[in-house]
């Protein structure tokens, strides 16, 4: 992918700040972090989303993902950690290669959690079944 950034920080044509590298996945500082020390997961191959992403690459990613999670946790004294994927601009995706976020919570950080909702009688029922239908 020429033109896909992500791509282009794998190849190291842009400086970043490495913390992990590995046969299938890179890890670096985000350019804005949400809190100090979020790191981006990627997998070297380029996929646009978790969703199509091989399974043993996602497995590896999620091992890694722990690793740096711990890590970070403890280098910048967080008390929480979200480890999280955004998948299609919908869900708030803007670079189309697939990353896994790991930010640094601190409680009291003022960080909003998304807003939950409700369902309507019956409704859970039908989607709980229409998900396990289109599994
Ligand atoms: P998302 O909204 O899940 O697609 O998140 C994209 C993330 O990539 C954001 O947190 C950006 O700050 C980060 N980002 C975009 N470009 C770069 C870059 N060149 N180097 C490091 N992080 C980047
Ligand atoms: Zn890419």
């Amino acid at each position: 992918m020429d033109t896909c950034i992500f791509c282009k920080i794998i190849l190291k044509e842009i400086p970043k700040y490495y913390i992990y590298e590995d046969d299938s996945v890179v890890a670096f500082l985000d350019i804005h972090p949400t809190q100090k020390g979020h790191t981006l997961i990627i997998p070297k191959k380029h996929s646009d989303t978790f969703l199509e992403t091989d399974d043993a690459v996602l497995a590896h990613s999620a091992c890694v993902a722990k690793k740096i999670g711990k890590a970070l946790k403890d280098a910048v004294g967080a008390d929480g950690v979200n480890i999280i994927t955004n998948n299609g601009l919908a869900a708030g995706q803007i670079v189309s290669h697939l990353h896994t976020h790991i930010i640094p919570r601190f409680i009291g950080d003022g960080l909003m959690h998304w807003p939950g909702g409700t369902y309507s009688s019956g409704e859970e029922q039908d989607i709980a079944e229409a998900i396990k239908k289109s599994l």
